[in-house]
């Protein structure tokens, strides 16, 4: 391999594509990165009784992972395999708190108070989603490589022609070590246009102004600057 080329990492090079693409492209391949995660758990940690714990103490994932694990084809056997295991260990905990009551002398509300703080320990989960802790190692990652080579000119150039960073990536990516000169200045140009085109979009929906035609950016900004704000969209299709 050209020696100046073994000086960037896959991740330079896929961001470097990502950032052509719509929207945060650390949330792009943050996406990608997840699920292709997932294929390899279901492949081959599913039977691994140590990942498995992991999961039943996280209680599944949270919400946004395990839609990410209802949308994909052939995932569904492995999360039903999962589920078993979150649903028995509920039900051995909750079922011990019922018929064994902690039995203070007292009041009968008292003691289905103590019940129910009993339940509620047995079914909070004992860890993060495991899925939520490999995405901000892969965030980290991809972040980082950006503020390390954001004055190369390949990725600069690509970077300022992108939708920028959502703002949970920019907040993450400004707590990171390093040089954020250019990264603001593109973010703050970002913010502002997306800005434009919302103001331009609630101004032409007023009934008072209907005549008044959209461009592209202005009818998409509703959806593009959502995921500029909030971080990627997760459909159950599976599509970006
Ligand atoms: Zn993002
Ligand atoms: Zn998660």
């Amino acid at each position: 391999m050209d020696i100046a080329i073994q000086k960037y990492s896959r991740t330079y090079f896929d961001l470097i594509e990502a950032f052509k693409q719509p929207d945060c492209a650390v949330c792009r391949l943050t996406d990608a990165a997840v699920c292709q995660y997932i294929d390899i758990f279901i492949y081959e940690n599913i039977t691994n009784v140590a990942r498995r714990q992991e999961i039943r103490e996280a209680r599944l994932f949270c919400s946004l992972h395990t839609t990410k694990f209802l949308s994909g084809y052939g995932r569904l056997l492995s999360l039903a395999t999962l589920e078993q295991d979150v649903l028995n260990d509920v039900l051995r905990s909750t079922n011990r708190v019922i018929k064994h009551p902690l039995s203070r002398p007292g009041k009968i509300g008292a003691l289905f108070q103590n019940a129910a703080r009993a339940i509620r320990d047995a079914i909070r989960p004992a860890r993060n989603c495991t899925l939520c802790d490999y995405e901000r190692s892969q965030e980290r990652v991809m972040l980082g490589t950006l503020i390390q080579f954001i004055e190369e000119p390949d990725i600069r150039e690509a970077f300022e022609a992108s939708n920028a960073l959502c703002l949970p990536h920019y907040y993450m990516g400004l707590g990171m070590p390093g040089r954020h000169e250019r990264i603001i200045k593109v973010q703050q140009a970002v913010l502002a246009k997306t800005k434009a085109d919302i103001d331009e979009y609630v101004h032409k929906r007023n009934p008072l102004y209907h005549d008044q035609e959209m461009n592209e950016d202005e009818i998409e900004s509703p959806t593009r600057a959502a995921k500029l704000i909030s971080g990627r969209i997760i459909h159950m299709d599976g599509r970006w």
